[in-house]
Parts: structure tokens; C-alpha cells; sequence
């Protein structure tokens, strides 16, 4: 496929339906971190685009096309949508796959559809999200409406750009809001190739608006009065700016955020199975996954059959070129998050953890980084404490279901983790104590739309998925009639 013939134009805003320049004429220079070289220029939008997209948005959400289109029209809309990204599969995984230096195969198997069904799920709550009519005196008439919060700021990482962008824009849109979309720095691509789709499909100008730039940017939108909600996924340092920031407009807020997640192996495991579920825990996409399973909490009486098993499934998963199909470990996305995998190594030994496998980056061009274990990895050390959002993992031994509780909870994450176990009453007594908000039993990374997904503790506030991910873009009103 000819990329550069088809490679979307970075080098513009897309708001109120038209491709516009940077009123303040600033770019940047994106780069394909696998093999170094430069992938285009990228717009920054500063304050005036943001107010600029924050009035189309406005617009739209009053205008007839958008604002008076019936739920089940949007719902269509939405379907249309993701349909569109299933059919142009290829090339978008292509743009993200260049864009994150992840392996074209997972983004084509993974974040694509992935991003295609968000739209295709929320398309059917378009015209589902119904009020109530409440039991009051029979004099009067009590009812309830989920309306649209209205203008929505989604700020969104670089780690799976096109299916995190989706899994914001598909619920809001469902619910009648119009959003304008900020892409991170790293990976602008995929959401450029979503304005053209939107551009393609008539979506009515303003309802999607993308706005290209680094923190500026998203701190632009958080500090706008015409937005009426914040939706991000990022680092808990950022969620917790983004916080306080909309205290001074009052904004709602939802924060997906960051995580360190356990991942825990009983001695009734299936180990075959653990080890698989383990190694694709922590080094799917790099690792660079705010789900990674990076803590990896192993029962004494089989943590050295789990460890010969667990080091020897690692011997063949060596980074290679996100572009071949047989690649499942690619690129780190930027020269900053290799500098930062970098530091937590060196960090892991001077904590005086056992490096049992990795630790060298090997290939002199693009930031490659190889599967790296570390064991006898104590609970409170910064390396089992914080996010590196890398190819690292912590191990640690626990003797029983207490001590594996204990550790387990002991962070100030609390996004997602993993349970190992054939013992379906501990599976539950586990899943029960685990202060999470997900956890996965003899699975991981089972991400749905059907799903609510979200954080406890500093992890984050809302749940993605499900109805409860419809919800975060709606305000209930209640109207109350005397007969
Ligand atoms: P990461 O550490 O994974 O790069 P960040 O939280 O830094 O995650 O970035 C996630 C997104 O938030 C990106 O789109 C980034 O540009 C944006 N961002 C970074 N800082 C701010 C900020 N202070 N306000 C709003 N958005 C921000």
C-alpha cells in the first residue's frame, strides 16, 4: 500500500467540518519512532483554533442538522462510521502502526476493530437511553431526560490513538454531544483519518472537530468556559492537573489514568496457561498499556516451575519491525518513553532487584526495547510502586491468599488485575478483595464494549463501556408537570 500517497494532511485543524490552518502558523515534526525518520508536519492549535472549534461545536449542537437529528438517525450515523473503519482496516493500522511503532498485525487485529466496534455498540444506544416516569401523587406528572452535557473536550493518549479516540467520540456523539478531539503529540494520524471519514460520511460540520498539539493544546480545552465536559485517558500526574484546572469552570470530569497492575499466580494455576496470560499481560503493545499486568505476584511453592516456564515462553519474543506480519513486539513509541524504560532499569538495579532477563536495548535505530524481567523485586520499591508503561515487569513471591491480597493492594492504582486460579471459590473470595476496577480471572486484557471500564483509587474517576459509558455523557433532568 502507497502510505504517502494516501497519508492524511497533519498539517491542519479540522474544525467546523472544513481543514483549517493554525491561526498561530505553528508546526511540528511527528516521527516513525521504529525507524527514526520524520512521518509530517502537524498543526498546533492554540487557543484561537480551540475557541474557533469550540463555537462550531456549539453551533452544531444547536443546529438543525446535528442538534434536531433523531437518536436513531444518529445511531445510523454512527453505525456508517464504524463500518468505515473496517473497511479502510488496513491502511488505518498501517497509520497507527507507523505512527506508534507497534506491530501492524495488532493494530489490525486489535485497536482497528476495536475502534469500529466502539461506534458500532454506542450506534445502538443512540435511541436507548431512556427516563422514567416516576410514581408521585397522581396530580401531578414526574419524568426524567438524559440530555447531552453538550461540548466535549476528549483528550487522548498515544498508546492505541484510534480506539482510544473512539471509545470517547462513539458514546458522546450517541448521546447527542459534539466534541472536539485532541490527539497526543506522538500520534496524530489515525485521528486525521477520522476527520476525513467524518468528512466523507456528512457528518454535520462542528459535531467532530480534531485539533492537533502537544500540552498546550489539551490544556487549552480543559481551560475553555464553552466546554462543558473533559474526557481523558493519560498519566495520573496529568489527570490530576486536568482536575484541578476544571475546578474553575466547573467542567465535568472523567479520567481514565494510570495503573500497576497485579497480576497473580496460585499454586492451583493452570500453569501453561498463567504464563501465557502473564507474558501477553505485560508485553502486549510494548508494554505501554495502562492495563500492563507489570506486577506479577507468584505463590512460593511453584515460583520456580512458574519461572523457568514464564523465561523460557520469552526466549522468541524479541522486538522486531512493526511492519512485518510475524512482529509482536515492536517499537517504544518516542525517544522520551525509551529514556524512561531506560531509567526504571537502571533504577530496578540500584534497588537492588535481580535482573533476570533483558535490560539492554539492542538495535541501533528505532527505540526497541526487549522483554525485561525483574525478580525479587520488593513490594515498596519504586519499581514495583510506579508506572513505566514499558516491556518491564516486576516479580515478587507472596506464601498465601493474604499476603497476595495484601500486596496486591498496596499502590495507589487500582485499574485492573489478574487472577490465576482453578479454585473457583478463591477466584471470587480474590476478585471480591481486589480493590480494582477490573479483574481478570485465567484471562487478561479481555477488554469489551459491552464492559465498564475505569479505575479505582488513582487509577481514575468514570467507567468506559456499557451503559455507564453512555452515561458519562449525559445529565438527567427532571420534569415535573401539575395536572
Ligand atoms: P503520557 O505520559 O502517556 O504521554 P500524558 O498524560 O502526558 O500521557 O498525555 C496524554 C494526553 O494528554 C496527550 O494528548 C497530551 O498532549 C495531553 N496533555 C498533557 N499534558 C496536559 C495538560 N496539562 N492538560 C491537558 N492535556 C495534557
Amino acid at each position: 500500500m502507497d502510505v504517502e500517497a494516501q497519508k492524511p494532511d497533519c498539517s491542519k485543524n479540522f474544525i467546523g467540518g472544513q481543514w483549517r490552518d493554525p491561526a498561530q502558523g505553528e508546526y511540528y515534526t511527528n516521527e516513525d519512532p521504529a525507524r527514526q525518520v520524520p512521518l509530517g508536519e502537524v498543526a498546533i492549535a492554540g487557543e484561537a483554533d480551540v475557541d474557533h472549534a469550540v463555537h462550531a461545536a456549539r453551533e452544531a449542537l444547536n443546529g438543525k442538522s446535528w442538534g434536531r437529528m433523531s437518536p436513531a438517525d444518529r445511531g445510523r450515523l454512527l453505525w456508517r462510521i464504524g463500518q468505515t473503519i473496517r473497511e479502510r482496516g488496513e491502511y488505518l493500522a498501517l497509520l497507527e502502526s507507523l505512527d506508534t511503532g507497534k506491530p501492524y498485525t495488532e493494530a489490525l487485529h486489535g485497536d482497528i476493530p476495536h475502534a469500529a466496534g466502539a461506534f458500532e455498540y454506542y450506534a445502538g444506544w443512540s435511541n436507548k437511553i431512556t427516563g422514567e416516569v416516576l410514581p408521585i401523587p397522581s396530580s401531578y406528572v414526574d419524568y426524567t431526560r438524559h440530555e447531552p452535557l453538550g461540548v466535549v473536550g476528549a483528550i487522548v493518549p498515544w498508546n492505541f490513538p484510534l480506539q482510544m479516540a473512539a471509545a470517547k467520540i462513539a458514546p458522546a456523539l450517541a448521546t447527542g454531544n459534539t466534541v472536539l478531539l485532541k490527539p497526543a503529540e506522538q500520534t496524530p494520524l489515525t485521528a486525521m483519518a477520522l476527520a476525513d471519514i467524518l468528512s466523507e460520511l456528512d457528518v454535520p460540520p462542528g459535531v467532530v472537530n480534531v485539533l492537533p498539539g502537544f500540552a498546550a493544546t489539551g490544556a487549552a480545552l480543559v481551560a475553555h468556559p464553552g466546554i462543558d465536559k473533559i474526557t481523558f485517558t493519560g498519566s495520573t500526574a496529568v489527570g490530576k492537573s486536568i482536575m484541578r484546572t476544571a475546578a474553575d469552570t466547573l467542567k465535568r470530569i472523567s479520567l481514565e489514568l494510570g495503573g500497576k497492575s497485579p497480576n497473580l499466580v496460585f499454586d492451583d494455576a493452570d500453569l501453561q496457561r498463567a504464563v501465557r496470560g502473564v507474558a501477553t499481560g505485560i508485553y502486549y503493545n510494548q508494554g505501554e498499556m495502562c492495563t500492563a499486568g507489570s506486577r506479577v505476584l507468584v505463590q512460593d511453592s511453584i515460583y520456580d516451575q512458574f519461572m523457568d516456564a514464564f523465561l523460557a515462553a520469552l526466549r522468541d519474543l524479541q522486538p522486531g519491525d512493526p511492519l512485518d506480519k510475524n512482529t509482536r513486539l515492536g517499537s517504544l513509541v518516542s525517544q522520551e518513553q525509551f529514556a524512561r524504560v531506560s531509567h526504571y532499569v537502571t533504577l530496578g538495579q540500584q534497588e537492588g532487584a535481580t535482573l533476570a532477563l533483558g535490560g539492554a536495548p539492542g538495535a541501533d535505530r528505532g527505540y526497541f526495547f526487549p522483554p525485561t524481567v525483574f525478580t525479587e523485586v520488593q513490594p515498596h520499591s519504586r519499581l514495583a510502586q510506579e508506572e513505566i508503561f514499558g516491556p518491564v515487569v516486576a516479580i515478587t513471591r507472596f506464601a498465601d491468599e493474604a499476603q497476595a491480597l495484601t500486596l496486591a493492594n498496596d499502590v495507589n492504582y487500582g485499574l485492573a488485575a489478574g487472577v490465576w486460579t482453578t479454585d473457583l471459590a478463591r477466584a471470587h473470595r480474590v476478585a471480591h478483595g481486589l480493590q480494582t476496577g477490573t479483574v481478570w480471572v485465567n484471562t487478561y486484557n479481555a477488554l469489551w464494549h459491552e464492559a465498564p471500564f475505569g479505575g479505582y483509587k488513582e487509577s481514575g474517576h468514570g467507567r468506559e463501556g456499557g451503559r455507564a459509558g453512555a452515561e458519562l455523557y449525559t445529565q438527567t433532568k427532571n420534569v415535573c408537570i401539575r395536572i
